[in-house]
């Protein structure tokens, strides 16, 4: 089974932060167009890779940007122009990124009525003060809103985006926002540590001095509040960056840690396809421009917009293992070894080495990083690749 991944490549306007591939300000006749190359480009994927329209289509995901600010309208149809083209399986997931202040109670009921099943909400803080400094489009209000807005039309899977190591953030603060996150009951839980951009204006204010990053150990700190507070209401910390209830973590997140196939579509999107036969025995990564207009004129020229580049093994090794110890469980280099050939001799060293160290476990033919190190777990996969 593959997944989807859709692009959409507009915000409301741009949060201080943010280094992800969107455009703010664009109107009705930029959103129409978009969608009309998207239908389109998912026509040049099916004939440069036939075989997905068989293989069956388990999980879509629209992120962005910001993929409500389009619209639910425009979505549903997307969704139903996709659902033509690939055969989606009964128990489909379906993920629409939302961010409050971009959507409406009737907005999330229509996009519940045309498919979607799972909402990934980008809360980041609680704090007014927080949410300003990060140029956040919506206040605690908003937050609340949509959450309850999600429920009443029927989204029983619903995640929170949060943000910590923020400039002027606290423990205290923190703490709170991990506090009030549980007791909206979602499903699923992201925690992400702030890497400033440089180019961003908060990354700029943080060069000049007007902002400071808390220190590491302050980091540290908020990273472990947030396990043991996530843990004692009943999450399981599934991957080091999230949490979620039994039987709820992200399946289509779970395609990337895993290496599964994922078909990419919309500018800045990146897929990993395994065409069955000889064509790329260990995966074909692609990757469009981070420009519409560019991905726009690449489709209205009759051309495939994303680059292709085969996987050779090596790479293929170092991207699973990589992807593969962000989760809790680890990986199973046996199942690797069946799917990318024998493991290269340094890769397997440096795990030795690691094993050896006690930055990696290895259990039941699994090696995975322990729970303690997750924090440092960078460190640990620069060492390994
Ligand atoms: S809403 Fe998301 S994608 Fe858009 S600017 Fe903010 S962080 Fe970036």
């Amino acid at each position: 089974m593959s997944g989807i991944y859709v692009h959409v490549p507009f915000c409301v306007r741009k949060c201080g932060y943010c280094d992800f591939y969107s455009e703010a300000g664009c109107g009705p006749a930029e959103m129409d167009r978009y969608a009309g190359l998207l239908a389109a480009e998912a026509d040049r994927l099916l004939e440069a890779f036939p075989h997905l329209s068989g293989t069956g289509t388990d999980t879509v995901f629209f992120g962005g940007g910001t993929p409500t600010s389009i619209g639910a309208e425009r979505l549903c149809t997307l969704l139903a122009s996709l659902r033509g083209r690939f055969p989606f399986s009964a128990d489909i997931e379906v993920t629409a990124e939302a961010n409050p202040g971009t959507v409406t109670a009737e907005g999330l009921a229509a996009l519940r009525r045309g498919g979607f099943n799972r909402l990934s909400l980008g809360v980041q803080s609680f704090h007014p003060v927080t949410l300003d400094l990060l140029g956040r489009v919506h206040g605690v209000a908003e937050i609340r809103d949509s959450i309850r807005d999600g429920r009443r039309a029927g989204f029983d899977n619903i995640g929170i985006d949060l943000m910590f190591g923020i400039p002027g953030q606290t423990v205290v603060e923190w703490g709170y926002d991990l506090h009030l996150a549980t007791t909206f009951l979602p499903e699923h839980i992201s925690a992400y540590a702030l890497t400033p951009e440089a180019g961003t204006p908060l990354g700029e204010a943080l060069s000049a001095g007007t902002l400071a990053m808390p220190d590491d150990e302050t980091v540290a700190e908020m990273y472990e509040l947030a396990r043991r507070t996530f843990s004692a209401a009943g999450y399981r910390h599934y991957e080091t960056s999230n949490f979620a209830r039994a039987g709820r973590e992200s399946r289509h997140n779970r395609k990337y840690w895993r290496r599964e196939e994922v078909a990419g579509l919309g500018p800045a999107a990146h897929g990993l396809l395994f065409p069955p036969g000889e064509r790329a025995p260990f995966g074909i990564a692609t990757e469009n421009p981070r420009s519409t207009a560019e991905w726009g004129a690449l489709l209205e020229s009759g051309a495939f917009p994303g680059a292709m580049t085969a996987r050779d093994p090596d790479l293929a090794w170092s991207e699973a293992l990589v992807a593969g110890l962000r989760e809790a469980c680890g990986v199973d280099p046996g199942d690797l070894a069946r799917r990318f050939g024998p493991i290269p001799p340094e890769r397997q060293a440096a795990i030795e080495r690691l094993v050896a160290a006690g930055s990696l476990l290895r259990e039941a033919g699994r090696i995975a990083i322990p729970a303690d190190m997750w924090f440092l777990s960078n460190e640990v996969l620069s060492e390994l690749v």
